[in-house]
């Protein structure tokens, strides 16, 4: 079911225009009846049906999963396959019997999900779904897969890749991390190039440019709902404003081979990265961005703060494009909600809720609830980690941290005076699942 915006507009509006039930002004404390109050949100919440607005699906060893592989790096505490929740997540999807992930019990947990896997072939994934209560869960991968059934998985494809069409091997060798990310860029590339039968690259920047959109326009008809780019991975999100010529005598320079300075590269990269932006205004497809800290030893903070994109999202030139700032721009969060300030830029919150724990989450939730609570969208950046973190349990750990969060920032608000427990539930249906779906006006199943 879609809402569309007017509605949603109106539906917030509404909310907030109605009187507050109790009291005449907001308390900074929430009262002795919190727990009361979340104890009776919680199951109400648990019977929304969600949304996911991000999110890889698939198995462990598919590598379509997404278009780049983790380097060696450190995981959250949380994020660990040593964290104790995931046998609470065993049990609930599979009916795991013990009570830890020991080498000898983790193997029949690998066994039993092979079993389902074979019983349940190309349902085991909507099974899953239907297990969680989520009505549809964006697949955010490199190609689909023919085990996902795209009524409930709408593909969001991934948009990197255009902006590395050169010689690459400077930006592969800065670290070992870009070792591992670049000559995936350049396979993805090869993969567009591939689909729109193209052997090497246009001979022209103009070319080069429609072949960009025949991929997008292509990749639309196959289902995508979404392009989505991991380019904080990869450089800055700084992004200039060079000319068109600019970008198109970098392109005839280095089209048959030589490797372009940085400046040169990040050059035509601006350009390239502003024309998706354009096309996803122009063809009607939202345009994700990971905006929040990332795996890998060499990710930089400060090259991918979210704040770096303000003068993308706030240039009048792309009002008709929808931004998803994926990931919510953790762990600069608290600032990132102000952009949902523009009526086209919305906030997704997958990975936080992995990432922090329920008791340290609902204080964002709160936080963005009480901000702009139109512009909120839940994800859960599920992901399949290995044989016994798969996107299985990670679906179950960000639905789980995400419900009950939720019913405990609700549970706080009402207590505090802020809305009623109507208008909270309204909140609650408008994060976890009709913001997402209003952004794509019934363009999902
Ligand atoms: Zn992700």
């Amino acid at each position: 079911m879609s809402i569309g915006l007017s509605t949603r507009v109106w539906l917030v509006l509404t909310i907030y225009a109605s009187p507050l039930v109790g009291h005449g002004q907001a308390r900074p404390l929430p009262g002795p009846d919190v727990q009361q109050i979340y104890q009776r949100l919680l199951p109400q919440i648990e019977k929304i049906p969600i949304f996911d607005h991000h999110a890889h699906p698939g198995f462990a060893d598919d590598p379509d999963v997404d278009a780049m592989a983790s380097p060696p790096g450190s995981a959250a505490l949380r994020t660990r396959d040593t964290n104790p929740e995931l046998v609470a997540a065993s049990k609930a999807l599979f009916g795991y019997r013990y009570n830890d992930l020991s080498p000898e019990h983790a193997r029949w947990l690998v066994q039993k999900k092979a079993e389902l896997k074979k019983a349940q072939g190309n349902a085991y994934f909507s099974n899953l779904l239907d297990k969680l209560n989520i009505e549809e869960g964006v697949a955010n991968r490199a190609m689909m897969a023919d085990y996902l059934d795209p009524k409930r998985f709408p593909w969001v494809f991934f948009a990197d890749s255009f902006m590395w069409p050169f010689d690459n091997q400077r930006e592969r060798v800065r670290n070992r991390d870009e070792e591992v990310y670049i000559p995936l860029q350049e396979k993805m590339l090869h993969r567009w190039m591939h689909q729109e039968n193209v052997d090497k690259l246009p001979a022209d920047f103009a070319g080069y440019l429609a072949f960009v959109s025949r991929v997008l326009e292509d990749n639309q008809k196959k289902g995508g709902i979404a392009m989505k780019f991991e380019v904080a991975y990869f450089r800055s999100t700084k992004f200039g404003d060079p000319t068109r010529e600019q970008a198109e005598d970098v392109y005839q320079r280095f089209l048959s081979g030589g490797i372009p300075s940085e400046k040169e590269y990040r050059t035509f990269q601006d350009c390239i990265f502003r024309f998706l932006v354009r096309e996803g205004g122009r063809l009607h497809l939202p345009v994700h961005i990971h905006s929040a800290v990332g795996i890998g030893d060499y990710f930089s903070l400060s090259e991918g703060n979210i704040l770096n994109l303000e003068n993308i999202l706030r240039d009048p030139r792309y009002s008709s494009t929808v931004f998803v700032m994926i990931h919510g721009g953790y762990p600069y969060e608290h600032q990132a909600i102000w952009l949902a300030a523009v009526k086209n830029v919305y906030l997704d919150t997958s990975l936080m809720e992995l990432d922090m724990y329920p008791s340290e989450f609902r204080h964002v939730l709160k936080t963005w609830l009480e901000t702009f609570p139109d512009k909120i969208t839940f994800g859960t950046d599920s992901f399949p980690y290995n044989e016994t973190l798969g996107a299985e349990e990670s679906y179950w750990l960000g639905v789980q941290s995400a419900r009950t969060a939720l019913a405990a920032a609700l549970a706080e608000m009402i207590s505090e005076g802020e809305v009623s427990e109507p208008q909270a539930l309204q909140l609650a249906h408008c994060y976890v699942h009709d913001n997402a779906v209003g952004i794509y006006d019934g363009r999902l199943h």
